[in-house]
């Protein structure tokens, strides 16, 4: 509803555009059009290598007992060679096949078969036909938000499988885990590589597509902003939903059921993961039509990064505590729980009030109060490739006056908090914290990149109002 009111403010101001003379050129605002080499030697590296540092993870667990060093020591020293490692990997499997294919069909299915009804009955949730942002190219796509419903429909399925039917073990996932590793694998390239044809041929639109001239880049970032397929399959809001993200809660499931089989028992560490991992995970379908919103949706075309992450990197390495869990079944002190448990609560509270102020602010238009006050903000400007000029506003108060994305440090905390929830025996469940803190420095940098050639001289005014990225006073 945010874009459609910010569309119809947009149209009513258009005319000063022309008094303006404001015209648009193509690459005023969006991704990069030029590819530096420090881009060009990052994403050669990930295409290369992202899909080994998955395997290196999840092989470390299956034959090391989950220690990153041991596999590494094995080889230099000549104890095992790469042959060794890969004979004791499991292949792809028809059982895992079936399984993998059966799964992305029924996210299709309840993606594409069954309108939102969750809306109709749940208080608060904005779910139904909803309208993402503006493009570059001044395009609005409507939205199909229905994946509370199939993240609901598909965990009374497993739980009634679980504890009435019996049609297959809660262990599935983790018993099948590598076979389905080269699943997701193919779905990822699969996706990835149609999406680059799709967007050199039939693209849905094509003034929202950016060709960089290298290949690599446009396969890795993606050419195409909202690929779709007929009306409503949208690429980047299934893949970036489902599979990916309602499988997380069940794989934790799966892991919590593997621990119960082999040890008697589940421990509260596992516990904590599941549940504030499920919140983290529920948060997200509830606000599914704020995440139109957010970076992926808006701003990121689909390519590699999004297609295969998606698919292998999201469900295999946001999973790696869970499945350290598994073989390193840690129980807690209480005052350690009772810790992890406030962290991961504190840093949900920060990362969901930061993102909910913005989202607010934006959708009234500023007509809201923020921690009791008028929100304080900066006007600013941008405009499209068809040279509409476009008025907007940047919110300055409440944690937005603390920090320019203190959204994503709530985040880190609460990634910290599932990390921290696996003790400290081995580094391998740490990886998330190490990770997101580079992503989201990352992805900070990248959207001020983006937003500074976006609003120019206002974004400099709104950095100079708000001087610090993610923590006051330090970054
Ligand atoms: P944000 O939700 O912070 O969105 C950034 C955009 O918001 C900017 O591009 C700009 O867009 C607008 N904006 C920036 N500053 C202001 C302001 N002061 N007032 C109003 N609008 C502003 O970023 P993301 O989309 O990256 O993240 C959303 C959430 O998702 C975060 O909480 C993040 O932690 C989480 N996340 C989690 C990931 C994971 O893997 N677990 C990965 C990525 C994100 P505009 O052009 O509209 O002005």
């Amino acid at each position: 509803m945010a874009a459609h009111q910010e569309k119809k403010l947009a149209e009513e101001r258009k005319h000063q555009n022309m008094q303006n003379g404001t015209k648009a050129s193509q690459g005023q605002w969006g991704r990069a059009w030029e590819v530096d080499w420090f881009s060009l030697a990052s994403i050669l590296f990930l295409l290369m290598f992202a899909p080994l540092i998955v395997y290196y993870f999840i092989m470390s667990c299956a034959q090391y007992q989950c220690s990153l060093t041991d596999p590494l020591l094995d080889l230099l020293t000549g104890n095992k060679h790469l042959s060794d490692i890969w004979n004791r990997t499991p292949m792809l499997t028809y059982r895992a096949a079936g399984i993998y294919f059966l799964w992305v069909t029924f996210q299709v299915f309840l993606y594409m078969s069954i309108p939102d009804f969750c809306h109709k009955f749940l208080p608060g949730y904005v779910g139904g036909v909803q309208e993402g942002a503006v493009t570059p190219a001044g395009v609005v796509n409507k939205y199909q938000i229905n994946g509370l419903q199939a993240w609901i429909i598909t965990h009374v399925l497993w739980f009634a499988n679980a504890s009435c039917f019996h049609f297959f073990s809660p262990t599935i996932i983790f018993d099948n885990w590598i076979p389905l590793l080269w699943c997701a694998n193919i779905l990822g390239y699969a996706v990835s590589t149609f999406a680059m044809i799709k967007g050199y041929f039939f693209p849905t639109n094509a003034k929202d597509c950016k060709f960089t001239g290298n290949f690599f880049y446009d396969y890795m970032m993606g050419i195409e902003f909202n690929p779709r397929i007929g009306k409503w399959f949208d690429f980047k809001l299934f893949f970036n939903g489902r599979p990916g993200i309602v499988a997380w809660t069940l794989i934790n499931l799966s892991f919590a059921a593997k621990q119960q089989e082999l040890y008697g028992e589940v421990t509260n560490s596992m516990i904590l993961v599941n549940v504030l991992q499920g919140i983290y995970v529920l948060d997200f379908f509830w606000n599914e039509a704020w995440y139109l919103k957010t970076i992926d949706i808006c701003h990121d075309h689909f390519g590699w990064y999004l297609g295969w992450g998606d698919c292998v990197w999201l469900p295999y390495l946001y999973t790696l505590q869970g499945l350290y869990l598994v073989y390193h079944p840690v129980q807690l002190c209480t005052a350690h729980a009772l810790g992890v448990l406030l962290l991961g609560l504190l840093g949900y509270y920060i990362f969901r009030a930061t993102n909910h102020q913005k989202d607010l602010f934006r959708r009234t238009n500023g007509n809201c109060r923020i921690w009791g006050k008028r929100p304080e903000h900066i006007e600013c400007s941008y405009t499209s490739v068809d040279g509409t000029k476009y008025y907007s506003k940047l919110l300055t108060s409440g944690f937005w006056g603390w920090a320019r994305h203190f959204n994503y440090t709530g985040d880190l905390m609460g990634s910290l908090a599932y990390c921290l929830a696996c003790g400290f025996g081995h580094i391998l469940p740490y990886f998330y914290i190490i990770y997101m803190a580079i992503l989201l420095t990352h992805r900070c940098i990248r959207d001020e990149h983006r937003c500074s050639s976006k609003y120019g001289k206002d974004w400099e005014r709104y950095a100079a109002a708000v001087p610090y990225r993610l923590l006051p006073g330090v970054f």
